[in-house]
């Protein structure tokens, strides 16, 4: 991938995950130090930036959509990313966070909210504040196009090192089969 400025601008994000891709991202471990020459992380868990900024070359998307506000970020990040690619099983399937697809979201509000061990809040008052729950749990291409699948839960650093090298060379990412599978 070229740019004007020959580093990569990077973002990655996380919605309804568990930060478990991210901390795949993280066992890069030495490797890292390559990709990050090649690339500025202009947004992430990594570095404090609060809005996510424009002309970003690529966005790594953990987890699944699960509220109105990844609804929103997720419509950001497609018109300010060239590439969105579906970071782990959650972001691909809805995986773990789909499993609340089954029950009714009032049901899943009162256990949590209502009648959970911390009851918390007590009174209702921050549901006001909080994101809407969405009435079930969705895979990110269901809200927005996405243009790379990583499978995986989390995807191994060999497999998430494939893709990011692949794309950083400006070639297509074509994960050999072993590299394809989810769980
Ligand atoms: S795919 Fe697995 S590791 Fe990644 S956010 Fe979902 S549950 Fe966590």
């Amino acid at each position: 991938m070229t740019t004007q400025n020959s580093k990569v601008r990077l973002a990655t994000t996380w919605f309804g995950g568990c930060a478990g891709c991210h901390m795949s991202f993280l066992d890069l471990d030495e490797r890292l130090i390559d990709v990050l020459g090649l690339v500025d992380i202009v947004f992430g868990p990594v570095v404090d930036i609060k809005k996510f900024p424009d002309n970003v070359d690529v966005t790594l998307i953990e987890g699944a959509v699960a509220n109105s506000d990844h609804v929103k970020e997720a419509r950001e990040i497609r018109r300010k990313s060239k590439i969105v690619i579906s970071f782990g099983d959650c972001a691909v399937t809805g995986n773990v966070p789909a499993m609340r697809n089954a029950l009714k979201i009032d049901d899943v509000l009162t256990a949590v909210y209502a009648e959970g061990p911390g009851k918390s809040p007590p009174s209702g008052e921050l549901l006001d504040i909080m994101p809407v729950l969405l009435p079930k749990v969705l895979p990110v291409h269901q809200v927005i196009p996405v243009d790379l699948y990583l499978p995986g839960c989390p995807p191994n650093p060999d497999r998430i090192f494939a893709a990011v090298a692949a794309l950083l060379k400006g070639e297509p990412v074509t994960l050999p089969e072993e590299m394809r599978s989810f769980g």
